[in-house]
């Protein structure tokens, strides 16, 4: 299989050559068809398998540069891996005119204030700032259709279940899910069924 069998938006297939990847890696040649299709989506992955770009190649597509709206949401457990995702929006979203920003603890929030005067397409973020951004009014999420979790089984196990659920209360009711996880223990597997609608699952 090929990355043009997914139809994807040209510049957004001029970002994924440009950063050397050849062909879809087993997770992306799961769930990039299907996160197009607007489906939930339980994924078992873990690091090393292409998981980032398994996400991060489905959002590039649906979002709508034009509008001017937050769109996108992906939730990580560390400022590390959140800057390391937005790495990843970057470099293959570096055609698509899709602006993406990341918001964690431990940061100014004046400085995040000031960013979000400006377009954001994607925001990556840990769940305390961005709820926080959210219920202050700072980060308009009613026009966000796309909630993903990155390292579901990391979050949910730390206090961050109450923060999230609350960030989803910020979000439009029929918001397509896209949950990753390297385990899949209790807590995970509660959220997906609360939260996500009939989800496609992937098991690598
Ligand atoms: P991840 O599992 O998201 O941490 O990705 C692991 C590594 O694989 C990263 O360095 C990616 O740049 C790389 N990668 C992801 N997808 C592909 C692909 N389809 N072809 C080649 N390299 C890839």
């Amino acid at each position: 299989n090929t990355f043009e069998d997914f139809h994807l938006k040209r510049e957004l297939l001029m970002g994924i050559f440009e950063a050397g990847f050849e062909k879809p890696s087993p997770i992306q040649e799961e769930s990039i068809p299907v996160a197009i299709t607007g489906r939930d989506i339980l994924a078992r992955a873990k690091n090393g398998t292409g998981k980032t770009a398994a996400f991060v190649i489905p959002t590039l597509q649906k979002i709508k540069p034009k509008v001017n709206k937050i769109q996108a949401l992906i939730m990580v457990p560390t400022r590390e891996l959140a800057l390391q995702t937005s790495q990843v929006v970057r470099t293959l979203g570096k055609h698509c005119g899709i602006s993406c920003m990341v918001t964690t603890g431990g940061t100014n929030l004046r400085d995040d204030i000031l960013r979000l005067n400006d377009t954001v397409h994607v925001l990556v973020g840990t769940p305390g700032r961005v709820l926080d951004l959210a219920s202050r009014k700072i980060a308009d999420l009613s026009e966000c259709a796309l909630f993903i979790m990155d390292e579901a089984d990391k979050m949910l196990s730390r206090d961050f279940k109450t923060i999230i659920e609350q960030i989803l209360i910020f979000l439009p009711k029929n918001h397509q899910s896209l949950l990753f996880s390297a385990t899949f223990p209790l807590t995970v597997k509660e959220f997906m069924v609360k939260h996500l609608n009939k989800p496609y699952e992937i098991n690598l």
